[in-house]
């Protein structure tokens, strides 16, 4: 194949994301503590976490947009305690401070300095992480997510506004994420090239032709060098 770009995915395919929104729980509850208690006395953590489960619910419509859900909880969670959009606002910059302090997986960082090398990379993600906060937006020639171009993966036409970003033909971008159905299936319907990262060894369940699979960047990063 000729590779003029790469796409790839972040969460779950850079760093694992479960400890990191982990953390961001426990920094906003945090900031809550000490800057408005009342709001954890009646929200502690398990019940915020059901605000946000009944917020994301109430409102599919902002599916690919995790920054204005967070939003609309934070109000809801805030309002009843006199707080306004300033004080939502300051706890949101908490939890999102979190949110971009991930640790990538321990090949992630040589892997992605290998592939910048080869082709220009284009951030594809369904998350709110952004690369210049986590410190990788240097190997990047650009970022797009769902929140940035109003739909989310599987969608073609973020696939091919990644693209345009990169300056390539769909049949000349490879696409590498960790998801099956946003990532693999996403990037084949949209006529790109897909590599998944299986990093359990998962092994394929969806029927077709399984997708060349890797159990780490580092073995894509072999892989993309030796096309
Ligand atoms: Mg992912």
């Amino acid at each position: 194949m000729k590779l003029t770009a790469i796409t790839l995915d972040l969460d779950d395919t850079l760093w694992p994301i479960a400890p990191v929104m982990e953390r961001a729980d426990l920094a906003l509850q945090a900031w809550l503590q000490l800057n408005c208690p009342e709001v954890v006395q009646a929200l502690p953590i398990a019940a915020m976490r059901r605000l946000r489960d009944r917020v994301f619910a109430e409102h599919p419509e902002l599916g690919h947009d995790f920054t204005a859900l967070r939003m609309i909880c934070l109000r809801e969670a805030l309002a009843p305690h006199g707080y306004g959009e300033r004080e939502a606002e300051q706890a949101f910059e908490a939890f999102y401070a979190a949110r971009n302090r991930v640790e990538l997986y321990p090949e992630v960082g040589d892997a992605l300095e290998r592939l910048a090398r080869r082709a220009p990379l284009v951030s594809l993600s369904n998350g709110n992480a952004c690369l210049d906060r986590v410190g990788l937006a240097h190997l990047f020639r650009a970022q797009i997510t769902a929140r940035s171009f109003g739909a989310a993966k599987p969608d073609p036409a973020i696939f091919h506004a990644a693209c345009a970003l990169a300056g390539s033909k769909p049949d000349e971008t490879l696409h590498v994420g960790d998801h099956p159905e946003q990532d693999v299936l996403g990037a084949l319907g949209a006529g790109l090239h897909a590599v998944w990262i299986d990093r359990e060894g998962l092994g394929w369940t969806l029927g077709g032709v399984p997708p060349r699979s890797f159990t780490c960047l580092a073995q894509f990063a072999d892989f993309v060098e030796s096309l």
